[in-house]
């Protein structure tokens, strides 16, 4: 099922009007970047998407949506990494052992291995971090995923690895939203490419058609470092 978003608003009750007509559809198994500039509505339209938020006006049609937040370690609680996967499948009432088939099909398709299964969430690596995170998220069955600021901190190893892990979910049938105002990376894994400014969708382009513009501003960068130095 396509996720579909009609005439979406959203006002915080401070009055700030975060999202001003949004229209957009986002196809099944598609891998999407939202980019835009830092308070453009990205991160309200992502809690929008997972039903975190209501729409003051307008209307989502999604369902099955999973988030993992802008800081995912804000996402782990348990002592265990094992644990802390299985937390979101028995809160969704699985067994125990349901759960743990769950988070053990969760944390495999994250390529995190057994031997990490007891280790403290905690003490993992960043990007380890975001991983175990991510397969919490995933335990819970959902059949979305929206990301937010999912690379943000990471060193361009992790990234990839990230990115790479989030293809291969989209290979298996997931629907993949990746939200970054740093988008020269993700953009080069996704087929749509979504830009919001002032709470507006001002471009929705086919992903490849951005990558050779991001290329040619990042070479012209170094071109006028070059020049200066
Ligand atoms: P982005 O994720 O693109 O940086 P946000 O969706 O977080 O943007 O914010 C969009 C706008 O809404 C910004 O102007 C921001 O200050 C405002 N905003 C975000 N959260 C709240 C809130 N809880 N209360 C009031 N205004 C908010
Ligand atoms: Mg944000």
């Amino acid at each position: 099922m396509a996720l579909v978003i009609k005439n979406l608003h959203y006002t915080y009750k401070t009055g700030k009007k975060a999202l001003n007509g949004i229209n957009l559809t986002i196809e099944e198994g598609s891998f999407t970047v939202i980019s835009g500039p830092n308070g453009s509505g990205k991160t309200t339209l992502a809690k929008l998407l997972v039903g975190l938020l209501k729409p003051t006006e307008g209307s989502i049609d999604a369902k099955n949506v999973g988030i993992l937040f802008q800081v995912p370690e804000n996402q782990l609680f348990e002592t265990t990494v094992i644990e802390d996967v299985m937390f979101g499948p028995i809160n969704f009432g699985r067994t125990k052992e349901q759960a743990r088939e769950d988070a053990i099909k969760a944390l495999k398709s994250v390529g995190i291995t057994e031997a990490f299964y007891n280790r403290d969430p905690f003490r993992l690596s960043d990007g380890q971090k975001r991983l175990v995170a991510l397969a919490g998220v995933l335990a819970t069955g959902c059949t979305t995923l929206v990301l937010d600021e999912v690379a943000a901190g990471l060193d361009w190893n992790a990234e990839q690895r990230v990115f790479g892990i989030l293809k291969n979910l989209q290979s298996q049938g997931m629907t993949i939203i990746v939200i970054s105002h740093n988008p020269e990376h993700a953009v080069q894994y996704a087929d749509k490419y979504i830009y919001l400014k002032d709470g507006l969708i001002e471009e929705n382009a086919v992903a490849h058609t951005r990558i050779e513009d991001f290329a040619s501003r990042f070479t012209g960068q170094i071109a006028s470092l070059i020049q200066t130095s």
